[in-house]
């Protein structure tokens, strides 16, 4: 069960619809609504957890798996070479709206450091 009026929770549930990218049993992929670049997709647990900020010892696989595929994507969708970014906002000065934890894996462009 996720957490009620989460968005995230209704895209994993299908009550939202989304562009899929990749599914699996542990998390989902899909595009951004609003790209901040060519490539920009989103990977999120399919179980809920409010943000980085809320995860502990028992979400260790969990945030593995979110990178290794983050990683996978980024190869199968043949910019790896390239390079790309991947972003994970916290909390409010990091920037987060919504509080589902996700993974921001950006590409096709160059990315400044730091960011703004
Ligand atoms: P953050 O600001 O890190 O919390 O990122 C939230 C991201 O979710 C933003 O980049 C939004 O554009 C994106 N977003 C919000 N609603 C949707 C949706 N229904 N489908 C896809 N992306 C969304
Ligand atoms: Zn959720």
């Amino acid at each position: 069960m996720g957490a009620q009026d989460c968005i995230f929770c209704k895209i994993v549930d299908g009550s939202i619809p989304s562009t899929t990218v990749h599914e699996d049993d542990v998390c989902i992929a899909f595009n951004d609504l609003t790209p901040q670049a060519p490539t920009h997709i989103l990977l999120i647990p399919k179980e809920h957890v409010d943000s980085l900020a809320k995860t502990e010892a028992n979400h260790k696989q969990t945030l593995g798996h979110l990178l290794l595929s983050s990683a996978q994507i980024a190869r199968d969708k043949g910019f790896a070479d390239d390079g790309y970014r991947v972003v994970i906002n916290t909390n409010g000065d990091g920037g987060q709206t919504v509080f589902h934890l996700h993974v921001h894996l950006l590409a096709g462009r160059q990315f400044i450091f730091p960011p703004g």
